[in-house]
């Protein structure tokens, strides 16, 4: 009998997940189906226990799930255990294993424009979960100078805290004084929510954007949030938000099926999927 994954989350009625992955499967002609499978936040040991049940081979964890799950693993791996937070879980006969894929799909695409992290400036907007995972992958990296800005001040302090702690040395400031002072940066990410679903602006200015800096997204849609629009219009070069939905996606796969991902196939789902 073929396998069954999911992705779990609160809402998750527009993961792109479910396509991606089963584009994957018909193009190796595998028999495994994807579900997207909504438990809400105060759902989640009821859900796992219906995972479980079905003998779900592996699931994929969203918003939000992802730093909550990690009580309920056996085993996790050390991006898991750096980040605090899990996006990939197997399930090995009852146990629970944590992956965290997050961490390595957001660091592809800028490992691929062959960026020094030791000489750049990165400033961090957001401090949630998916901003922690991407401050300890740009520690892991090397990076030497950041600041994480946040709307919630003390949020984004904590944040850089931590990622000071991991070896880069970060200050923490609000996202009116990251706009003011954002000539000074040559990466800018944005890791907050704002832009999802195209209903709210950039979380900050982006006129001071310096021109050849690069601007990284990591809402994925729209593909166009309001913040790449004005950092092109300033200059700089954008990476999109898909990019790394696409690498963490294709990690995931290779973790749950031990072979390489067919990343052209699931391109191809994902960008139709706009
Ligand atoms: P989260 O833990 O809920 O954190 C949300 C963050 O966004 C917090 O820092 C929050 O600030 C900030 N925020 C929310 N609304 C804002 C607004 N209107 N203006 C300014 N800041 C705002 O969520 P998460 O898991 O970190 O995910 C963040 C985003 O990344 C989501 O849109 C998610 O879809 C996306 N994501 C994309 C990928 C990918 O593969 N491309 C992977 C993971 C996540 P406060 O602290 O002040 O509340």
């Amino acid at each position: 009998m073929g396998k069954t994954f999911a992705v779990i989350g609160d809402p998750i009625d527009h993961s792109m997940s479910p396509a991606i992955h089963s584009a994957a499967f018909r193009q190796l002609g595998m028999d495994c189906s994807y579900i997207a499978y909504r438990i809400p936040k105060d759902g989640l040991e009821d859900g796992l226990a219906g995972l479980r049940k079905i003998g779900i081979a592996g699931f994929n964890v969203t918003v939000p799930h992802k730093i909550r799950i990690m009580r309920y693993l056996g085993r996790m791996d050390e991006a898991c255990s750096i980040a605090g937070a899990a996006n990939v879980v197997v399930n090995n006969e009852g146990i629970l294993k944590g992956y965290n894929t997050d961490m390595d799909g957001f660091m592809e695409p800028l490992r691929r424009r062959g960026i020094n992290f030791a000489e750049i400036s990165v400033l961090l907007l957001g401090a949630g979960g998916a901003a922690r995972a991407i401050a300890a992958a740009l520690a892991r990296e090397g990076t030497s100078k950041m600041t994480v800005a946040n709307r919630t001040v003390n949020r984004g302090a904590d944040l850089a805290g931590f990622a000071s702690g991991l070896g880069a040395e970060s200050d923490s400031a609000s996202l009116t004084e990251a706009g003011e002072s954002a000539d000074s940066y040559d990466l800018i990410i944005n890791a907050t929510s704002a832009g999802l679903g195209g209903d709210s602006d950039s979380p900050m200015s982006m006129k001071n954007v310096r021109n050849g800096a690069i601007a990284y997204d990591i809402v994925y849609a729209p593909m166009h949030t309001d913040f790449l629009k004005r950092a092109a219009g300033a200059g700089a070069s954008v990476i999109f938000g898909y990019e790394m939905l696409l690498e963490q996606a294709a990690l995931a796969f290779e973790i749950w099926h031990g072979i390489k991902a067919p990343r052209k196939a699931m391109q191809k789902a994902l960008l139709g999927g706009f």
